[in-house]
């Protein structure tokens, strides 16, 4: 190891994302000394979903801040609604859901993120440093011991008896831990954009989806965060033939947008977001554990990957937070983690490989305006609303608050 400062902690998160946060909030609610590392200066950025399901707002419940939680800015929508090929299919019903909030809420994911660090930082063991990059792990007799971090002012080195790994899709964690891999092909990415909103647009958490292809509206106040899906590596091609037509492709989807959609002006206010979905075989070693789109990336498909991150993360404070109040946890210990959450995972994931082959291909698939029978049968019989509504709202495999609190 070099010989630039170093502090000692018994846990370290690398990301302050969904996982990272709970993961920290939960351990330190736990007596865990623990401290949570965060690359960016803030949590305000695009790139993340906005949905808080009720498996969430259940753990808010069951950990006495839902009051409070939703105190904060946000909407709440019962029934999600698609337009498919021009025609409303309501498919998820959250009304009759076994959990105490029947609603999603839609909240940007940076005041969630703010409001649970808020909270952490009251517990005396919590610290959570911005602008500290990971760019190292660091290994001692085989075992991950810490990991060499990037600040403001300078290379330092955090040692700790466990390190998480909670830093999303490209994590610098499992790479260096050489994790292998498995790699599930997606067929999509997604543009990110901005579109202002006007008074009379259709509510919320709409997806307009026509033959294959997706343009999903997330409302934030004033304007709309847009993902429009296009096929894998499509994006050279899409600029080939010009703004204009990516335009017409999007009004095409989204009618209503057609009085704003010259605001897209500039490729610069257009971003890429590459998806994919893959999972990690192994998801710790001796001294880590990777949770959340570190172990597991998720796809954008049901929006679910941010509820999955929290249970990741509920579940291992559940397991291990007892331990780590006493001392260092074994691999054994970690692999419990991994054996509960993997099923859910596998679960969730399959699902939303077979959206990407039959649903959202982000190809124009076949033309006529004609609804599937899956969908037909939404419509027909709405008690069917109940699964999608299971599926998205609490997914398989729910967890609980069941770590300890610190005396
Ligand atoms: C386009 C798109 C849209 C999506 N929309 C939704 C949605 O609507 N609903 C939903 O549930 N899911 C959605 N998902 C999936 C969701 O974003 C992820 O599953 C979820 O964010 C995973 O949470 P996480 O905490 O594991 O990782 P992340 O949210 O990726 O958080 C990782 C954190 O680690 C930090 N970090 C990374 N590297 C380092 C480092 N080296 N050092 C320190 N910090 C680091 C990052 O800055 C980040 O804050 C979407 C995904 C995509 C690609």
């Amino acid at each position: 190891m070099s010989a630039v400062s170093e502090t000692q902690s018994r846990c370290l998160i690398v990301g302050g994302g969904p996982a990272g946060m709970m993961a920290g909030f939960l351990l330190a609610r736990a007596g865990v000394e623990v401290v949570v590392l965060e690359k960016h200066a803030d949590f305000n950025r695009d790139f993340r979903g906005d949905t808080i399901h009720p498996s969430t707002l259940q753990l808010l419940h069951e950990l006495g801040l839902l009051e409070e939680f939703l105190q904060l800015p946000h909407q709440e929508v019962r029934e999600i609604r698609g337009i498919f090929n021009g025609h409303p299919v309501p498919i998820a019903d959250f009304s009759r859901l076994p959990a105490h909030c029947k609603v999603i809420a839609f909240m940007p994911q940076w005041d969630f993120l703010d409001f649970l660090s808020r909270h952490a930082r009251k517990f005396p063991s919590f610290a959570l440093h911005m602008q500290h990059e990971v760019i190292d792990l660091l290994f001692e007799h085989g075992r991950v011991a810490g990991v060499g971090v990037k600040t403001p002012d300078g290379e330092r080195n955090f040692l700790a008896d466990l390190v998480i790994g909670a830093d999303g899709r490209h994590a610098i964690t499992h790479t260096k831990a050489g994790f292998e891999v498995r790699e599930f092909g997606v067929p999509i990415d997604v543009l990110w954009m901005r579109i202002s909103k006007r008074e009379n647009d259709p509510p919320q958490s709409l997806g307009f989806f026509r033959h294959g292809k997706l343009l999903v509206l997330l409302d934030r106040g004033d304007y709309f965060q847009v993902g429009f899906v296009i096929p894998k590596g499509g994006l050279d091609e899409i600029k080939q033939r010009g703004l204009a037509t990516l335009h017409r492709d999007i009004v095409a989807l989204g009618p209503f947008l057609e009085d704003r959609i010259s605001e897209l002006d500039d490729w610069n206010k257009i971003k890429l977001l590459t998806v994919q979905i893959n999972r990690l075989r192994k998801w710790c070693r001796e001294g880590l554990l990777c949770i959340g789109d570190s172990a597991h990336a998720m796809s954008p498909a049901g929006g679910v990957g941010i509820n999955l991150a929290l249970q990741d993360a509920v579940a291992t404070a559940n397991l291990l937070a007892a331990k780590l109040r006493q001392g260092s946890v074994s691999v054994a210990d970690l692999e419990l983690v991994q054996k509960r959450r993997e099923w859910p995972t596998r679960v969730i994931q399959s699902i939303q490989a077979f959206i990407h082959r039959r649903v959202v291909t982000g190809r124009e698939s076949k033309r006529g305006d004609s609804l599937p029978l899956l969908l037909k049968l939404f419509l027909w019989f709405p008690a069917l609303r109940a699964l999608p509504a299971r599926f998205i709202g609490l997914g398989p495999r729910p967890e609980h608050i069941h770590s300890p609190i610190a005396n």
